[in-house]
């Protein structure tokens, strides 16, 4: 990690993992301007930040230009659960494209370092599994998850044409599914929805017979991976960053039953279209570029996070 002390920009920075990056970019004594439109996230993520001389917010939205001198960038905003981001199709990839346009123009502009948060969701629904960097993926671009998948693809090859044609600094992170506290409750996804409904006394929904796979990343991992990749020189990646320890959806609805008492059965649904079957990083890469692997197990990343839904529940 640099020991100066840096002018950070966290697009997203009020959402789940932007909020827990701002922490830490904050606790290292950098100068962070946290930039977000609360579409899906909110001021209560990062309360704990508000009047320290080193943080700063600004509600501005990506789609639009933003001149700001900073050093580097984490472009995370985004709404990134199927429900958030199917609810406005059109504006879920304007966010994706005109907000990478607009913060590469940024960056060429400042010199600074763009990480882009990319997604597993460029694989689709994989034919490759584990999935690795070179494999291009399965994606649907009509279906109704194309927002966000194509948006993301788009968002990428933006990075690498921005960084071959004005030699901007980049670094494509592909995110896999993390958890944590954060997660808003309404969002859909399925840590959030299974401990929501667990505590609520409400059935567990499973969609599908519950075969289907994820592979589950703690946000700590995940916030540790992102701040070493941005400061590792010459990594444009793209680079996996998850936890590759597999679990069907049917499994993580009975650990999640397990550690809430007298928790409620589990109901079936139908599953939505287009929904990947299988999901597991191969993250060699990000070992051997980035020297980072997971060390939160799901078991304990979901006490913590149970925890917190019990805090604010
Ligand atoms: P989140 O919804 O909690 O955070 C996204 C943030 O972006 C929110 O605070 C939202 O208000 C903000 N935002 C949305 N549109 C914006 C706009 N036009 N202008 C400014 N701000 C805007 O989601 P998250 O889980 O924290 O995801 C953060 C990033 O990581 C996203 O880019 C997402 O695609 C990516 N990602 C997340 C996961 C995951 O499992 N959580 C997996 C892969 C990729
Ligand atoms: N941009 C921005 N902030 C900056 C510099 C650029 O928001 O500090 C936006 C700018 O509005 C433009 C986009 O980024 O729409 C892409 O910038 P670039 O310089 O690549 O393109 P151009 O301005 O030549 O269209
Ligand atoms: N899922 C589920 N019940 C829910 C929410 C999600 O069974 O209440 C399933 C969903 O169909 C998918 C998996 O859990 O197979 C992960 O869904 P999520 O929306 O969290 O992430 P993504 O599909 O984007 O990986």
């Amino acid at each position: 990690m640099p020991q100066k002390q840096l002018r950070i920009m966290v697009t997203g920075g009020a959402g789940f993992i932007g909020s827990h990056l701002c922490d830490r970019l904050v606790k290292e004594g950098h100068d962070v301007l946290c930039v977000d439109n609360f579409y899906t996230g909110n001021k209560r993520n990062v309360r704990q930040l508000m009047g320290l001389e080193n943080f700063e917010i600004l509600r501005h939205d990506v789609t639009f230009p933003l001149y700001v001198e900073v050093d580097q960038i984490y472009n995370l905003a985004c709404p990134a659960s199927p429900i958030h981001y199917q609810y406005d199709p059109v504006q879920t990839v304007k966010t994706a494209v005109h907000g990478a346009i607009n913060m590469l123009g940024l960056a060429k502009r400042v010199g600074a370092t763009l990480l882009q948060a990319s997604t597993s969701e460029v694989y689709g629904d994989p034919s490759q599994h584990p999935q690795v960097e070179a494999y291009w993926g399965n994606v649907n671009p009509i279906g109704p998850r194309a927002c966000y998948d194509e948006g993301k693809r788009c968002a990428e090859t933006l990075c690498f044409d921005y960084h071959r044609q004005h030699n901007v600094d980049i670094r494509v992170a592909r995110i896999f599914n993390t958890y944590g506290p954060r997660m808003a409750v309404d969002d859909g996804r399925v840590v959030s929805n299974f401990i929501a409904q667990a505590l609520r006394g409400e059935p567990l929904t499973l969609y599908g017979d519950g075969g289907q796979t994820r592979s589950f990343c703690f946000v700590d991992d995940l916030v540790e991976a992102l701040m070493r990749f941005m400061n590792t020189p010459d990594v444009t990646g793209p680079v996996n960053l998850g936890n590759p320890v597999e679990f069907t959806i049917k499994e993580l609805a009975e650990l999640v039953r397990s550690k809430i008492p007298n928790s409620p059965d589990i109901i079936y649904k139908p599953l939505p279209q287009d929904d990947p079957m299988q999901r597991q990083p191969d993250i060699s890469r990000a070992k051997s570029m980035l020297g980072w692997q997971p060390e939160v197990p799901l078991n304990d990343g979901l006490e913590k996070t149970i925890a917190y839904y019990k805090s604010i529940m």
